[in-house]
């Protein structure tokens, strides 16, 4: 007998119609000056779990402008919103669904993927469901709130073959993969140092974010893990210890719960060293530098979702030229993380940023928080390998 699981392994006709389109556009993109999307009946439909800021000002409207990916469905704890919102978006009331009766989602053939926008507490819960929907999931940094939540995330997408990519935005972005080229080849000599800080103030203590049980800390998972994952992802490589020290002003009601700055350096095998600033408590503030042998480089903003920066001092003969660089044409960041996910689901690749590299993100989380609860340098697990839980490169 066909179990429904066993069903969900094999796409329909019409998914597999849409596959092919996809696939085939993907494989041109590169050839053609004008890369086509393909028609909107052949994109992935995705299903936004989660109505929040992320989703209302960057997704949707990213949505709109993907060429692989369609907004199909919304998923929210408040009616009133879904409704309006699958109005201004043209989803039928099929489409809308919350959070008791999402698993019914199942049953609709126009959702391909499901992408979860949620406080991270919840993140865990959503996966899991969404596997067992038969759904692909696109989860939200930071992957969830332990590692053995990402762990038990990863196993139930393997056993409902369905894929799981974690929306490391900054890995689908082109000044940032413009450095990680620099930084791979060694364009300015060997990195021996990386300084990077992501930093803003908590708006209040009221926040799903000032609550422990749902952010499942402070600004380190949040914020400061764009520190780590992108430090990972620019030098391929993976920490081999970390050490770290935590504050949190006294009587700021804020972070009574989570923490509001969090400093830890780590070390890499090739001998780079890092040092990452993260808080709830500044002025906002995301910026990295990169310092090699015969220059440094970085970016300021690194992080924001468009204007990022890049500045360059190198040295030429005996003088040192200090430079801001050129501007690259900026693409949606947000447009190009989904349809690369899109991507990978038509023509069966692992993404860039799997299951695997939020899990690793969390394992290091967790020492990080260790280290600095104990006091002491913390060794982490040792890979000689480059990008060992990333998957299939994506292409601008
Ligand atoms: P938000 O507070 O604006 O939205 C959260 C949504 O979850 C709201 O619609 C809220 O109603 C709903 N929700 C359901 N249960 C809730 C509960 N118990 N408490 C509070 N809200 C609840 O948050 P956001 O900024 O959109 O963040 C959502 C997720 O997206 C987080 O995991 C965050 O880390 C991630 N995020 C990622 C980026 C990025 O650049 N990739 C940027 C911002 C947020």
């Amino acid at each position: 007998m066909i179990t429904n699981t066993q069903l969900q392994r094999f796409p329909t006709k019409e998914q597999e119609s849409k596959y092919q389109a996809i696939c085939h556009a993907a494989k041109n993109k590169q050839k053609e000056k004008y890369p086509a999307p393909v028609d909107p009946e052949k994109r992935l439909g995705y299903a936004v779990v989660g109505l929040g800021k992320l989703t209302l000002e960057e997704l949707l409207p990213a949505l709109s402008i993907c060429k692989y990916s369609k907004l199909a469905a919304l998923v929210s704890g408040d009616g009133d919103k879904a409704r309006k919102v699958a109005q201004q978006y043209g989803i039928p009331n099929t489409g809308i669904y919350n959070y008791q009766n999402f698993d019914d989602i199942k049953n609709n053939p126009e959702v391909d993927v499901v992408y979860i926008v949620l406080p991270n507490s919840m993140h865990h819960e959503f996966t899991i469901r969404a596997a067992k929907a038969g759904k692909h999931v696109l989860c939200e940094k930071p992957m969830a709130n332990t590692v053995k939540e990402c762990e038990e995330m990863i196993t139930a997408c393997q056993k409902a073959d369905r894929k799981l990519m974690i929306a490391y935005r900054i890995q689908y972005e082109a000044y940032n993969a413009l450095i990680k080229q620099w930084t791979r080849e060694e364009k300015y000599g060997k990195v021996k140092i990386i300084e990077v800080y992501n930093g803003q103030n908590l708006p209040g203590p009221n926040v799903w974010r000032a609550k422990k049980s749902l952010g499942g800390g402070g600004a380190l998972p949040d914020i400061g893990i764009y520190c780590l994952n992108t430090i990972r992802y620019l030098l391929g490589e993976e920490p081999t210890s970390v050490l770290a020290h935590s504050f949190s002003t006294p009587g700021d009601a804020r972070f009574r719960e989570v923490e509001e700055s969090m400093l830890f350096q780590l070390t890499f095998p090739s001998g780079a060293l890092a040092m990452c600033g993260t808080s709830y408590g500044t002025h906002m503030a995301k910026s990295y530098k990169i310092y090699a042998d015969e220059g440094y480089y970085g970016l300021d903003p690194a992080f924001s979702y468009s204007g990022l920066q890049m500045h360059v001092s190198e040295q030429l003969d005996t003088k040192i030229e200090l430079k801001q660089m050129p501007t690259i044409r900026e693409e949606d960041q947000f447009a190009v993380e989904m349809d690369h996910f899109s991507e990978c689901i038509a023509c069966d690749k692992q993404p860039y940023t799997p299951g695997e590299e939020g899990l690793q993100d969390m394992k290091i989380i967790e020492a990080i928080y260790q280290s600095a609860y104990e006091g002491r340098i913390i060794k982490l697990d040792y890979y000689t390998e480059q990008d060992v839980f990333r998957g299939t490169d994506p292409i601008y």
